[in-house]
């Protein structure tokens, strides 16, 4: 299931378990009445990550420390959950690098949860610099990819720089990353479509939308004149299914409310500043539209819009000013994590779009989402995407984050170059296919865990398993490339543990997988050793026969 808003679900040290590790002068056995009290000891919690900011033992952290601290976690200072935090630190003396006492510091943790949980590492992707580096070197190595080509079909598109790349990333919570081109705005064109597909749902729901509307990939480019056999668009992700839902979002407003109400939302999802428009874009795409004005056409003789007297021109101006909106990668990072948060804005907590509309919106922007590519990424990459002839891609790993890359040279199938690459690094790296759960590859990581948790937790599983002599989860453990000679910190390996135990089975099973029949541990014991320790004759029997001692 989708879960709600992460950061507020998540938050382990809360403001009550502060307030309640914090001194209070009024003492009860007193009525409450406040005494001359000895020097109140500081809350241990909130000192504790004071001290951690403090290294030089000072007793105070500057605010720029501060900030880093929380940039550290992906945490930026213009964050809007963070406006009560910079007024308090505003107040601070003025100076390049002002001190930040205690007692202000303290202010900020019980005032903010966002900072309590930052500091204390309880967010979405806990080593957040680690993942944040691995996603820089994948940049690196995609940069060279400099094959394809700028769209060209309008002469704006073909002006900007083709050798131009950002990635920016943003998690459920609203860490943030961005790198390269990240500040450099490019239109969004067909990046809009299921933005625009979940504006219609908010307002029409399903059913009515999907009567004018199929959920089918087309089988044909994204532009082909094809309807499917009812005479609908095939689904909202190509241009004959976007014009359709332009015809369908708030047909109560004059055209410019409408497209006011459309920014409104794409706000909303950024969290921040307003998008921009790109008039000349706008301009070329209303001129060169023969093509979309033959698909909005042909469906209107088919009488797949909401009604026969539709204005066509004004439904194509829409969808043209829809293509024209302007992001940068960062903001668009910002949507695709708004999506990946069930519809909730990382950066604000403000819902904009319902989780089944947003359910919806993935399972077509995973099967429709990439042009004629659609069926290979999904395969291949296993995760919901929307791409557009700018060279925007935008990717959601869902409960996760939610990805931008931008590139403008384009492949074959109107796809990035450099997002496809980036993606196809990304997911062999990190355990991000939507299938990756069924047995992926061991050595992939899962940036949901702290640093070597995963290892750690398949340690815990492995020498359960062995203790219990639970055969199929070691089975289980093997399969997934656990090494089953693995050793726990005081080198107790799972064949000591299963020897301990007493347990036969699961120690004839690691011998038959071979593990080495004789390691040693901390204390230099090995599992003959506890197996004789323990009395269990035929483990040791079975471990002088694998060769232990030999
Ligand atoms: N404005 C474009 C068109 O209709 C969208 C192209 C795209 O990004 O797929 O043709």
């Amino acid at each position: 299931m989708l879960k709600k808003s992460a950061s507020r679900a998540r938050s382990l040290v809360s403001a009550a378990e502060i307030s309640a590790s914090a001194p209070t002068d009024a003492h009860p056995a007193n009525g409450g009445a406040v005494m001359a009290t000895p020097a109140p000891e500081e809350p241990p919690v909130v000192r504790k990550m004071f001290k951690s900011i403090d290294a030089l033992d000072r007793d105070y952290i500057t605010v720029g420390q501060f900030w880093q601290r929380l940039g550290r976690m992906g945490i930026w200072p213009d964050d809007p959950r963070l406006s009560g935090v910079r007024a308090l630190l505003a107040a601070q003396a003025p100076t390049a690098d002002p001190a930040l006492e205690y007692s202000t510091f303290r202010e900020i943790i019980l005032s903010s949860e966002l900072v309590r949980d930052a500091l204390t590492g309880k967010m979405s992707v806990p080593d957040f610099e680690g993942f944040c580096a691995d996603v820089k070197t994948i940049f690196e190595e995609s940069l060279p990819s400099r094959g394809g080509k700028v769209a060209d079909y309008i002469p704006q598109l073909a002006k900007v720089d083709p050798e131009q790349f950002a990635v920016s990333l943003c998690t459920v919570d609203g860490q943030r990353f961005s790198y390269g081109d990240a500040a450099t705005r490019f239109c969004l064109q067909s990046t809009c479509k299921p933005i625009n597909y979940c504006m219609a749902l908010e307002e029409l729901g399903e059913a009515t939308v999907h009567d004018h509307i199929g959920r089918e990939p087309s089988g044909h480019s994204f532009n082909a004149i094809t309807l499917n056999d009812r005479g609908l668009p095939h689904n909202p992700l190509i241009n004959a299914g976007a014009i359709m839902c332009c015809s369908l979002i708030r047909r109560d407003l004059p055209p410019s409310e409408r497209f006011d109400y459309v920014l409104d939302k794409w706000q909303e999802l950024t969290g921040g500043e307003r998008p921009g428009f790109n008039n000349a874009v706008y301009l070329s795409e209303r001129e060169t539209a023969d093509r979309n004005n033959a698909l909005a056409y042909f469906m209107r003789e088919k009488g797949a819009f909401p009604s026969k007297a539709d204005n066509l021109t004004q439904i194509l101006e829409f969808y043209f000013q829809c293509c024209s909106i302007e992001l940068n990668a960062s903001q668009l990072a910002v949507v695709a994590g708004a999506i990946a948060n069930a519809g909730v804005c990382p950066l604000t907590g403000q819902r904009v779009f319902s989780p089944q509309n947003v359910k919806n919106c993935l399972s077509l922007m995973y099967s429709c989402g990439m042009y004629d590519f659609s069926g290979e990424f999904a395969f291949t990459i296993g995760l919901p995407a929307k791409s557009g002839v700018s060279g925007a891609l935008w990717v959601v790993i869902p409960n996760l984050l939610g990805i931008c890359i931008w590139s403008p040279k384009l492949d074959k199938n109107g796809n990035s170059v450099r997002g496809i690459e980036f993606c196809r690094k990304l997911v062999d790296r990190y355990l991000f296919h939507a299938y990756d759960s069924i047995g992926g590859d061991h050595n992939k990581k899962d940036p949901r865990l702290a640093k070597g948790e995963d290892k750690v937790k398949e340690l815990l599983l492995l020498i359960t398993a062995a203790v219990n002599g639970d055969l199929p989860s070691l089975q289980r453990l093997e399969a997934r490339g656990v090494d089953l000679n693995a050793g726990d910190y005081d080198r107790r390996t799972a064949l000591h543990l299963a020897a301990s135990e007493g347990q036969l089975n699961a120690v004839r099973y690691l011998l038959e997988r071979g593990v080495a029949p004789a390691p040693v541990d901390r204390w230099g014991g090995t599992p003959l050793d506890d197996a004789i320790r323990e009395h269990h004759h035929e483990v040791a029997e079975v471990l002088r026969a694998a060769g232990e001692g030999a």
